[in-house]
């Protein structure tokens, strides 16, 4: 069979540890034999960014911008242990963050759903995408302990001297104290990230904040998307037959529980912070979260959210096989040629692309798994595959399909 040919490459990236171990296996046995593959190589590995002064994190976040599309293996984000071990220049930032500040995106993230690992939730039947702003409010605050009596005030002095000033609290005794803030910019490059991708990916849209109770603060996120969206989404929507619906965070939650799935969910930072966690965790597992990192003028790249999976990694340096789950991995991979067959009309590749997920869905319904899936599913005759084991098992079924 002829190999399926690219028109533009896209920008690969790769990692560390059993995520680059994975890397190297889905591109053997799931890519290299069906896709003519035209990549542009960013080795992203710890090593080769300590080598680079961690440019090679740069050259690749502007690669994606001239591209369009990436597809990123995990990386290591050094601590003080990491340090050590690969006897690092220097704490390097981690790169998830510099390619975010270059490309000034938004992370989406949905559950890949298969038969036989159900969601803790039981009225959900289809993903839930949670997208989380990225900037500001308490992760960019600044805070005191307030040792006694006494007044707390709120200043803004603009450039040209004018002064706002409001009384927070006139304490009486000790307490604590916040401020915080966002940017109008960053809230709107936010929402027409989410925008841009429902309509990419044909889902409504959901975004909640306190509006009532934060009366300014909140009531600007509310606002700025309701801007947006007006000037410049709403025909589109339309066409497109989906829907922009704001409410309350508390009211969202509600529904949420309730609803069956199936749509984009946007958070503020620190909604999105938690909230992630709890819809990940009730799909069932961190291995089959996907990921992308939106800009708001439109470049895509693709990544598992989880890490590189470390404590696998060692069995495998030490020769015992491991059962790694590679399907965040695989549908970084498809989201990212998908996209690329999208954007250069290049159907062979999009079909490519959803028929290895098919693959990936119906070996797994088919009873074939990696351990951590094995310990949590509900189908009963299932044959547990370590991480090489799997992937062969992916490429049967894919050609089977064929
Ligand atoms: P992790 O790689 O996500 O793994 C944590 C644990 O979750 C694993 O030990 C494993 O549990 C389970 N797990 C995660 N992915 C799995 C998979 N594909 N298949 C099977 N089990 C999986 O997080 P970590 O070990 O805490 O962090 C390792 C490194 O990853 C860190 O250096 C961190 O900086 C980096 N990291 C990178 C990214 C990224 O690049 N996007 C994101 C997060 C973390 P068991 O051990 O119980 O089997
Ligand atoms: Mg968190």
């Amino acid at each position: 069979m002829e190999k399926i040919k690219m028109v533009t490459p896209i920008v690969e990236m790769d990692g560390d540890e059993m995520a680059r171990i994975l890397w190297g296996m889905i591109k053997d046995e799931l890519i290299h034999p069906y896709v003519e593959l035209k990549s542009e190589y960013f080795d992203l590995g710890l090593e080769n960014r300590n080598a680079t002064d961690d440019q090679v994190t740069a050259d690749a976040a502007n690669a994606t911008k001239k591209y369009g599309v990436a597809v990123k293996c995990a990386t290591i984000t050094p601590n003080a242990s990491r340090m050590k071990e690969y006897n690092l220049k220097k704490m390097w930032k981690s790169p998830n963050g510099t390619i975010r500040a270059i490309l000034d995106g938004t992370v989406f993230r949905t559950p890949v759903i298969v038969k036989g690992i159900e969601p803790y939730v039981r009225s959900w039947k289809k993903p839930i995408t949670i997208a989380r702003h990225a900037y500001g409010d308490v992760y960019k605050n600044v805070e005191m302990v307030i040792p006694g009596p006494g007044k707390a005030e709120l200043i803004f002095t603009g450039e040209d001297g004018t002064e706002l000033r409001e009384e927070v609290f006139e304490f009486q005794g000790p307490g604590v104290l916040q401020g915080m803030h966002n940017l109008d910019k960053s809230i709107e490059s936010f929402a027409k990230s989410c925008f841009n991708y429902a309509l990419d990916i044909g889902q409504d849209l959901w975004f909640a904040a306190k509006d009532t109770i934060s009366k300014k603060y909140d009531h600007t996120f509310k606002d700025i998307f309701e801007k947006v969206f007006n000037e410049q989404y709403k025909d589109k929507f339309e066409k497109a037959g989906i829907t922009y619906f704001y409410t309350l965070i508390d009211d969202a939650v509600a529904r949420v529980m309730k609803s069956e799935g199936g749509f984009i969910w946007a958070c503020k930072n620190y909604d999105g912070d938690v909230m992630s966690d709890m819809v990940s965790s009730a799909f069932g597992s961190l291995a089959m979260m996907t990921s992308v990192l939106v800009s708001p003028d439109g470049n895509y790249e693709y990544e598992a959210a989880h890490g590189t999976v470390q404590r696998h990694y060692y069995k495998h340096l030490k020769g015992e096989k491991t059962s790694t789950n590679s399907v965040a991995t695989i549908f970084a991979w498809t989201g990212a040629l998908r996209k690329r067959g999208e954007l250069d009309g290049l159907e062979a590749l999009q079909l490519f692309a959803d028929r290895l997920e098919q693959a990936v869905i119906r070996t797994i319904e088919s009873g074939k798994m990696t351990g951590d899936l094995a310990r949590i599913t509900s189908l009963e005759q299932v044959q547990e595959l370590d991480s090489a084991g799997f992937i062969k098992a992916v490429r049967d079924t894919y050609e089977s399909l064929l």
